[in-house]
Formats: structure tokens, sequence, C-alpha cells
């Protein structure tokens, strides 16, 4: 095992899917640390990058440890340094986009053990791309607003967000953990002011062989498909361009009509 007179912690990020979207300074890392640390939707293909000393640990709290809390990430992480140990804690996507950057930073920064940041596509970014859509087209989007379905689906309305400040017509909304039921989401964006006819696209497996998306307008959100996880949602008018090219394989039906469309890529 490599080992350093002190070990260091890469926080590094997997990209959305795709072993292709790993930077080459992540891929660089996997094959050179002594331990990998990843979260639950790091997949197998990343995974088999990892040069042959590594020892590699789901601390993923879905289906990996189950029960690993939070505290436990950090001292397995610490630990590993203290031994001299290279260690890149992997995490989907970005590793600053929802995905508990700060707190593994301050518990780093408090045992005094040298980090580095390594960043990655984050889904959303990885999903936009897949469909061919950029995500501020300035013919009708001049902002893009990252937010998470978690907070979205809070019961009590102080913890919501706060959609009439986040939804403009101008805005693509990037949902993360967007769920499955969308019927409040909509309620509270036509709510919010967004138009009836505003595209809503849901990308599930974005990047990878699976990946599947589901094409809606905001009035007929509600409908969508249930989709396999991981999936985000995507709203807004850039996002009109998916719905158009669904429109053109179907001539004989107005864009209108054409509310729920399940295809493959
Ligand atoms: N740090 C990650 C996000 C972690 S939160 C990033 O930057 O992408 C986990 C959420 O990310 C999932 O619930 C889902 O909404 C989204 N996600 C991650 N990978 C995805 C993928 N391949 N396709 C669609 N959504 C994905």
């Amino acid at each position: 095992m490599k080992r350093t007179a002190k070990g260091k912690v890469y926080l590094a990020g997997a990209g959305p899917g795709d072993p292709d979207l790993l930077t080459v300074r992540a891929h660089r890392l996997l094959r050179s640390a002594s331990v990998i640390l990843h979260d639950d939707l790091v997949s197998a293909d990343i995974l088999a990058l990892a040069g042959p000393q590594a020892e590699i640990a789901n601390v993923g709290k879905r289906c990996g440890a189950k029960g690993i809390s939070q505290e436990e990430i950090h001292s397995r992480m610490i630990e590993s340094a203290r031994r001299g140990l290279d260690v890149v804690r992997l995490k989907s996507g970005d590793p600053g986009i929802f995905g508990r950057l700060a707190e593994e930073i301050d518990a780093l920064e408090a045992a005094g053990v040298p980090f580095e940041v390594v960043p990655g596509i984050t889904a959303g970014l990885g999903a936009a791309a897949s469909l061919g859509v950029s995500l501020t087209d300035r013919r009708t989007a001049s902002r893009i607003v990252v937010v998470t379905g978690y907070h979205a689906r809070k019961t009590r309305p102080q913890e919501r967000p706060d959609w009439s400040a986040l939804a403009r017509e101008d805005v693509t909304l990037v949902i993360y953990m967007p769920g499955h039921i969308f019927s409040s989401l909509r309620d509270e964006l036509l709510a919010a002011g967004l138009a009836a006819d505003m595209p809503a696209v849901i990308v599930s497996n974005a990047t990878t062989p699976r990946q599947q998306h589901a094409a809606a307008t905001l009035a007929t959100l509600d409908q969508l498909p249930r989709m396999e996880s991981p999936s985000i949602l995507l709203v807004g008018r850039p996002l009109e361009r998916v719905l158009r090219a669904v429109a053109a394989e179907n001539p004989s039906r107005a864009i209108e009509e054409i509310e729920i469309v399940l295809s493959s890529l």
C-alpha cells in the first residue's frame, strides 16, 4: 500500500455516471489511492477503474453500509489518512452539489488532515448535455436555479422553497432528488406564476446506458411516469427543444397534445 508521511484525502466527483465523464485527475487518483470510500450512486464501471491495491468501501447511506453515520465516514477518512494512506472520498456528480462536502471539509480541517477537492460534472449538467440542451440558452433563459425536491416535499410551509422568488419565465430549474409525485410541485409552480406550457423533462440514469427521459408541460407535470432512480427534473424554456424533438417524431399531433412522452436515447 502506498504510504506517505501523512495521507491526504481527495474529496472527488465521479461525474454523473458515464466513466468517460470522469476528470482525468479523478481517474488518476482512483488508480493510485489506497482507500476509496464511495457513495451509492457511484457506478461499478467507475469503481472498476480503481487500482488493484485499493481497499474499496461503499459508505453510502442507502444500500451500502446501512445506518452509517456522517461521523463514521469522517472517522474512516481521518483514520486512514493518519495511517499514511491516500484516500479518495468519491461522490457522484460534483462533490460540492448536495454532497455534504462542507461537513467533510470541516471534519478534516478540525483533525488537521490535508485534503483537496476534485470537481466533477454534476448530474444536472450531464442530463442537459445528453439531451442536447443549453440550460442558459440566451434566447429564453438567463439563470439556472439548482434546488432539491427533498426540500420541496417538506410539509411545513416555512421549510419549502419560496418558489415565487425562484421560479421565473427566464429561469431554468434543476431539481435534484425530485421524488415521484409532482402534483403539489405543479400547483406551487403555477401559483408562483410559471406558464402552464412551460416544458419539464425528467431524466433517469443520465449519461448511462439505462438513461431514459419523459417530457411534459407544467400543466401535465403530475402525469409524468414513475422513473427509475436516480432521476432529475429540469423545468424551463430551454427544454422546449426536447418537446419539439418529440413532436417531430409525432407529426400528426400538436405540441400541446404531447403531454407525456417516454423515450430512450
Ligand atoms: N453530487 C451529485 C448530487 C448528489 S444528490 C451531483 O453533483 O450530481 C443525488 C441526486 O442527484 C439524485 O437523487 C438525482 O436527483 C441526482 N443524480 C445523480 N446522478 C444522476 C443521474 N445519473 N441521473 C439523474 N439524476 C442523477
